[in-house]
């Protein structure tokens, strides 16, 4: 018996002194380095008795250990569980007890704050990285290992989602699950050994890890391994690139910088986009300003990739391109489950090799997400367009049902962030004695004093009464996540007592 996703992933293979990783420093690791640390973190995890089956769970900054740390997790059967490096310890406190970690891996300035914690929940604490005391177990045992043999069917990651609609749940993720994608996107996006990756992206994250991570390691490609986005340092290392993954605020920050211009990225051969829409605007600024066309593509914990862009033929901006091969993608009508007629709205609905085995100890959740013709709902409305391409319209959450008319939020900020003195917008229901919910529009305005009766009378013959907003709110930026994710559910809740307030 094999381990499938240690084979195609982690394996050593021929030319194993080929460079793996630069550093921020610009020190490199080869592929043989990072085996080693893998293969010696592997036999700590042996030692520290976490088997096959039993959750390591990693709250450490980027860094080639916590990359090694996920391989050694794969070899040897255990499952390996990213947290964000944002969690406080009370955050911490609910997902080591929900997941039943044996081992809690943390930076080694972090140990005496969380000892406490951890001789609370009865997990075992070591530090990991420079100085780290598992690092220090580690190289005192062999680097080499024979992986534990798993199946496909394995689970091999629990990875939280992102919380962006409620508490953050645990997806299981087996060896098929991730492995399958991977391969899919290798081969549509056509990474080759050749390649280097500006990776500048978390690696709690399904983006960072099971998307960029594992691209470069199945290519046995390389990549550039930033702790963060820093625009002297992408600017830096982009010479040496050839490919790029990235959150929309990447390219924005990229656009807002005079350094970028055809001569600094022509050599490139790739720019990808995803996690949170990237505005058509985004799209054609970066084609006019670089010669490029963003490719973005779709995806979620849950699922991981779902589609893409092509890498020939027209990337559409505004859409997230067609299904990846393997998977299997329809609308559904959200209430009856029935597949609705091209260009309609509905449920985006999955099914795949891709496709997670469910929510963590939350049986229920999971059977209430699962079609009974075993397609999961992922919660994000969609179209298909003439064209084939998957249009995200946003999250079924996020639907207003204002005077008993659905309102798709995306609508209205397509049209709001087009008026001239409009940087972006965020339009969100709110309860409302009469609408039941209204209408609002969250705007941030390119200057302090925006003219709000001018962007009423503007929206006016562009939407229907219904869709216009009752109220607009002013802020200087709207609230996001580390993957740059608008943070509707805090908005909110922030304003939940507007209407009730301005009755008064
Ligand atoms: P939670 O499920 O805990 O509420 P979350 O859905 O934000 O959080 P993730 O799995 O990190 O957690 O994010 C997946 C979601 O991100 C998708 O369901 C979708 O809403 C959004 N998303 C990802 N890529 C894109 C994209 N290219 N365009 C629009 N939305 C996207
Ligand atoms: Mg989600």
């Amino acid at each position: 018996m094999t381990n499938p996703l240690y084979d195609a992933l982690f394996a050593p293979q021929a030319g194993q002194d080929r460079p793996f990783m630069t550093l921020p420093g610009g020190d490199q690791l080869s592929a043989a380095d990072f085996h080693d640390t893998l293969a010696r973190f592997a036999n700590a995890l042996r030692a520290l008795d976490v088997g096959p089956g039993e959750r390591v769970a990693v709250q450490a900054s980027k860094s080639p250990q916590m990359l090694a740390i996920y391989g050694a997790a794969v070899a040897s059967g255990a499952v390996f569980l990213p947290l964000n490096s944002a969690y406080t310890p009370e955050e911490l406190e609910y997902f080591i007890t929900d997941c039943g970690a044996r081992l809690l891996l943390v930076d080694p300035a972090r140990i005496s704050a969380l000892t406490p914690l951890a001789e609370k929940l009865g997990v075992r604490l070591e530090s990991l990285g420079e100085g780290g005391s598992f690092d220090a177990l580690a190289d005192t045992l062999p680097a080499s290992f024979t992986p534990e043999p798993r199946s496909d069917d394995d689970l091999t990651a629990l990875l939280y989602t992102s919380g962006t609609t409620g508490r953050s749940k645990g997806a299981m993720l087996s060896q098929r699950n991730l492995l399958s994608n991977a391969e899919a996107l290798v081969d549509l996006w056509r990474f080759t050994s050749e390649d280097v990756l500006l990776h500048a992206l978390p690696i709690f994250h399904t983006h960072g890890l099971f998307v960029a991570s594992n691209v470069v390691l199945l290519s046995r490609a390389q990549m550039i391994f930033l702790p963060k986005f820093e625009l002297d340092q992408v600017f830096a290392f982009l010479p040496q690139a050839t490919t790029m993954m990235g959150v929309p605020t990447f390219y924005t920050r990229l656009l807002g910088d005079a350094r970028l211009c055809r001569e600094t990225v022509d050599h490139m051969r790739l720019f990808v986009s995803g996690s949170a829409p990237l505005l058509a605007e985004t799209h054609r600024e970066w084609s006019e300003r670089t010669g490029h066309a963003i490719l973005e593509r779709y995806g979620m914990t849950e699922t991981n990739m779902l589609t893409s862009n092509p890498y020939e033929g027209a990337r559409r901006p505004g859409t997230v391109g067609h299904p990846l091969p393997g998977v299997s993608l329809r609308i559904a009508d959200p209430e009856s489950g029935a597949a609705l007629p091209q260009g309609e709205t509905g449920m985006i609905e999955v099914r795949g090799p891709n496709v997670f085995q469910g929510y963590w100890q939350m049986p229920e959740k999971t059977a209430a997400e699962f079609r009974a013709d075993g397609y999961f709902m992922t919660g994000d409305l969609g179209m298909i367009d003439d064209q084939g391409y998957v249009n995200i319209v946003g999250r079924a959450k996020d639907l207003i049902i204002s005077g008993g008319y659905n309102v798709y939020p995306k609508e209205i900020e397509l049209v709001l962030d087009d008026m001239p003195g409009v940087v972006e917008s965020a339009v969100i229901g709110l309860p409302h004695p009469d609408f039941g919910e209204a209408v609002v529009a969250v705007l941030v305005p390119d200057k302090a004093t925006p003219d709000i009766s001018a962007i009423e009378s503007g929206l006016s013959d562009k939407l229907a009464r219904y869709k216009q907003p009752k109220a607009y709110i002013v802020l200087p930026e709207l609230p996001r996540n580390t993957m740059g994710k608008v943070q509707k559910a805090a908005l909110r809740n922030d304003y939940a007592a507007y209407f009730k307030e301005s009755a008064q």
